[in-house]
């Protein structure tokens, strides 16, 4: 009780097999006493790009646009645009981010990773030596929830689906010191019987009671790769 969650939401349509799993968490997190709050990307028209947009006022260096030189610059004096500050207010005061979203080309939804790239700003989320377990966004957790279009059985004899949280998992998250909780992944929703999917829904209700007893993994090549 008491903590506060933020969900990245990327889905657009509420009744979806992701728009389910999200009521579930806002439901059974704040039956717990957490407090949860949901940046739902599509509905927010939420910008993917990384533009010089993104930085309100005077450039750095207006000769030649670095995107990751002028957000660090404009983070610095307060110059991000408002889009971005509010994602970051958010991301500062959550003690656990949830990212649900479908699986999109082995990995997320581009407005999604739109968040990530305009976010997860140098100075706010990492510095030049302050990166993986020295990040600036320690003592966070976070948690990919995602759905998937092939099977579990597919996934297996494919390769592991870890490879593909390799680049989410440890290249962002772990990067700006996040810890990482066990990936949440329901298999080929579409393709399953109502009752497989009823009881997906339910495992995750049944997850989220003693979440905040789990450990977080060993967020190294070994847990991926090995
Ligand atoms: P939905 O179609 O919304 O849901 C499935 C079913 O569940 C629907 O019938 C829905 O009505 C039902 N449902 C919803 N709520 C409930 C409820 N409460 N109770 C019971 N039933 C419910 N897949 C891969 O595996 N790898 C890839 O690399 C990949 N790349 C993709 C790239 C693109 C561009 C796209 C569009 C898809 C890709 N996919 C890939 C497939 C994608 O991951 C799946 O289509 C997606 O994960 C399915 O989730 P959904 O929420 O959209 O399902
Ligand atoms: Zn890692």
């Amino acid at each position: 009780p008491g903590k506060k969650v933020l969900i990245v939401y990327a889905h657009q349509e509420p009744k979806s097999f992701n728009g389910s799993l999200l009521k579930i968490a806002v439901e059974e997190l704040t039956k717990q006493g957490c407090s949860v709050t949901v940046s739902d990307l599509y509905a927010m028209q939420f910008e993917p790009r990384a533009t010089r947009n993104d930085i309100v006022g005077h450039l750095h260096n207006s000769e030649a646009f670095n995107y990751g030189v002028e957000t660090w610059e404009a983070y610095k004096r307060g110059g991000l645009s408002k889009d971005l500050v509010e994602e970051q207010k958010k991301v500062q005061e959550a003690d656990l981010l949830i990212f649900q979203f479908p699986l999109f080309w082995f990995s997320m939804p581009a407005i999604l990773k739109g968040w990530m790239d305009r976010v997860l700003v140098q100075g706010f989320a990492y510095d030049l030596s302050k990166a993986y377990d020295g990040g600036l966004l320690q003592d966070k957790l976070s948690l990919f929830s995602f759905t998937t279009g092939g099977s579990k059985e597919k996934y297996a004899i494919r390769g592991d689906i870890r490879y593909l949280l390799w680049p989410m998992q440890h290249g962002i998250m772990h990067f700006c010191g996040v810890k990482v909780l066990e990936p949440h992944i329901c298999y080929a929703p579409e393709n399953v019987s109502e009752d497989k999917r009823k009881e997906m829904l339910t495992a995750w209700t049944q997850r989220l009671k003693t979440l905040w007893k789990e450990q977080p993994i060993d967020c190294s090549p070994e847990w991926y790769f090995k």
